[in-house]
């Protein structure tokens, strides 16, 4: 099997994984508890908070621990939106986000607020002149993911911070995909809100963070105990929270050497696929993208016949982010860099690994392309192609 949907979820590292394992069975204390094997799990859990700090330039009692990627988007629009409405119900976010931003985005606006949604150009970059004009006095938040789950693309985060700071305003980003593959530094970025998720890192599923800069007050999301400074109830995930830590900061040891090789199979990918496969096209920008991600349009067929055949081979490939790949609707991403919907419907996504190697990437681009002549042979939209460039 060869994995290349590393922007759906990763494996566990077998580091991580190791880290994590004395806090299922003997470690499993309840953090709060008062007795020795409570005090290690919450010795653990500080270090962790430290791991996580230092791989984003911020504070340990910046950190919080949540239980998803999109709880932390959640926490950080609803939680902005409940705690500043007196100040003003205006947010603004873009276009191409995750719909753990979009949908909460929704679900604000049919509370009272009133969410801008910023077009993004053929690369999926926004443009700085149409924030700029976006902001009123009544803007309480910006909220820009820092790269974007289905092409890559990599904002400019650290404009987007400053112009937010100069006017007052709130900025989060959700850089659930950025973690481990950019450099972050939140106070250079000028992020005030950050998400994170494990999963996407070499951490397990169902752990997050909200880094949140010291003396911004949001509203609780979820109520009960007295966890994370009495700010996000809940028994905390003590392996969970281990493993992220880990994680985090191996990632970031890690990074310049495996970008520096991620990114070489991806651009080979890349080119190998544009030179042996007619009429296709990558989306997304050629080089301010994610080391890993390659997005690809293969024009006159579907991206789900190409994934099932794809699988038959025994590559994992994505037609669109993981959580929409079950929707028939076209990628929201694609359609917003102005694809149109026949390319957007025969798009696939390849996100290579840290455990990808140049033998997978090779195996790709000899697959590939008799699966898309074979598709393309059986697509009434090719042969009408082919029938009007006859003449
Ligand atoms: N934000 C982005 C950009 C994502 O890619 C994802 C997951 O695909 C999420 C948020 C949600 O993260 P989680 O799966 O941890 O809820």
């Amino acid at each position: 099997m060869i994995y290349l949907d590393n922007a759906a979820t990763t494996p566990v590292r077998p580091e991580v994984f190791e880290e994590m394992k004395p806090y299922f069975t003997e470690h499993f204390g309840n953090a709060s508890s008062i007795y020795s094997i409570a005090k290690d799990s919450k010795k653990a859990m500080d270090k962790a908070r430290k791991q996580v700090a230092d791989a984003i330039g911020a504070k340990p009692e910046e950190i919080f621990f949540t239980g998803c990627g999109s709880e932390s988007d959640n926490w950080a629009l609803k939680g902005t939106a409940d705690a500043l409405s007196k100040k003003g119900k205006h947010i603004i976010t873009t276009k191409i986000e995750h719909h753990a931003i979009l949908h909460t985005a929704e679900f604000l606006e049919k509370h009272g607020f009133e969410v801008t949604y910023l077009d993004v150009d053929k690369y999926g970059f926004i443009n700085i002149e149409e924030l700029k004009k976006a902001i009123r006095d009544d803007t309480i938040l910006i909220s820009v993911m820092f790269a974007n789950n289905e092409i890559g693309t990599i904002e400019p985060i650290a404009e987007i911070g400053k112009i937010a700071h100069e006017r007052g305003i709130l900025f989060h980003t959700d850089a659930v995909q950025a973690m481990g593959h950019v450099k972050i530094d939140v106070n250079k970025m000028n992020i005030d809100m950050l998400s994170i998720s494990g999963h996407k890192l070499g951490a397990q599923k169902g752990i997050g963070v909200l880094y949140k800069r010291n003396g911004i007050k949001i509203s609780q999301l979820i109520h009960g105990g007295a966890q994370e400074q009495q700010q996000r109830a809940g028994t905390e995930n003590i392996p969970a929270i281990v493993g992220l830590g880990k994680a985090a900061e191996l990632a970031v040891k890690e990074m310049d050497e495996t970008n520096a090789r991620i990114t070489k199979l991806r651009d080979k990918l890349i080119n190998g696929l544009l030179e042996k496969i007619p009429y296709c096209s990558l989306n997304g920008h050629p080089s301010k993208r994610l080391p890993g991600n390659v997005n690809m349009s293969f024009d006159f067929i579907e991206g789900e016949s190409m994934l099932l055949m794809l699988d038959m081979k025994g590559i994992c490939a994505s037609s669109g982010s993981a959580c929409t790949s079950s929707s028939l609707d076209p990628s929201h991403v694609l359609l917003a860099i102005g694809l149109p919907h026949e390319k957007a419907h025969g798009s696939l996504r390849f996100t290579i690994g840290r455990e990808n190697t140049e033998e997978d990437i090779d195996y790709v681009i000899e697959t590939l392309p008799p699966i898309v002549e074979k598709l393309r042979a059986m697509s009434p939209l090719y042969e009408d192609f082919l029938k009007k460039n006859k003449q």
